[in-house]
């Protein structure tokens, strides 16, 4: 999969891409990630990028020429375009399944107070919020999309099971594990993962995973 990223701050993008497991998918091929700074298509010699609402109000707005020519230039046939933005649809796992079935994706992050709203209609095949909460841009936003997607591709993980069974995929949180020691400081492993039998503890374990939606996120049982 290839992610183009537009940004005004692509030196935030250096360490949280640049390890552990969203770095070898990067390294094998598998994710093709491009960091592209917007004011690369500004007009002026100040590389300007934003300018006052219409009808005034507090701060500034993106223009519509820099992201315009910088989203023709960069997208392809089959490129999704996508908004970060507190207005979008709420970022979730399974969005982050669905995009993870695309091949080319492009994210266009915001700055000061978003964007000229005619880049939101004619632009974006889709717009997200990674929560209700509003973030100084949308680097972090990005950065969180680019993580939820590349692990689900096919190979990232060293084991593909682990998102097939993990929070969310079941519509449920995970259920709760446990490592060695099986006894720690009096603190006892339940018994029944001790026991070899596999169908009981994965038995145990769907009633788990619904016990904990339960208390910790009903809304998710709805
Ligand atoms: N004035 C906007 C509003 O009230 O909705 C907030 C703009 S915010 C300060 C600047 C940029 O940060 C946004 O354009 C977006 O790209 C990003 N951003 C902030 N919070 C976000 C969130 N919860 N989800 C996705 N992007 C967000």
């Amino acid at each position: 999969m290839k992610i183009d990223v537009l940004t005004l701050f692509p030196a935030m993008f250096a360490g949280p891409l640049d390890e552990s497991i969203i770095m070898r998918a990067r390294k094998s091929g598998l994710l093709e990630l491009n960091i592209h700074q917007l004011r690369d298509w500004a007009h002026d010699k100040h590389k300007t990028v934003d300018d006052r609402p219409f009808g005034g109000g507090p701060g500034m707005l993106l223009k519509p020429e820099p992201i315009f020519e910088a989203v023709e230039s960069l997208k392809r046939d089959g490129t999704k375009v996508i908004l970060l933005s507190p207005s979008g649809r709420k970022f979730n796992q399974a969005i982050a399944r669905e995009l993870s079935q695309e091949k080319d994706l492009l994210l266009v992050t915001g700055h000061y107070e978003g964007f000229d709203e005619r880049i939101r209609e004619t632009l974006a095949d889709d717009e997200l919020s990674i929560g209700d909460y509003v973030l100084t841009n949308g680097a972090l936003p990005a950065m969180v999309v680019i993580d939820a997607v590349a692990r689900l591709l096919p190979g990232v993980l060293g084991d593909d099971d682990s998102s097939r069974d993990e929070s969310f995929s079941h519509g449920l949180l995970e259920y709760p594990q446990w490592t060695r020691p099986a006894d720690f400081r009096g603190l006892k492993v339940p018994e029944v993962l001790l026991n070899g039998n596999h169908a009981e503890i994965e038995k145990w374990r769907r009633e788990q995973a619904k016990v904990r939606t339960e208390a910790q996120r009903p809304d998710l049982l709805k």
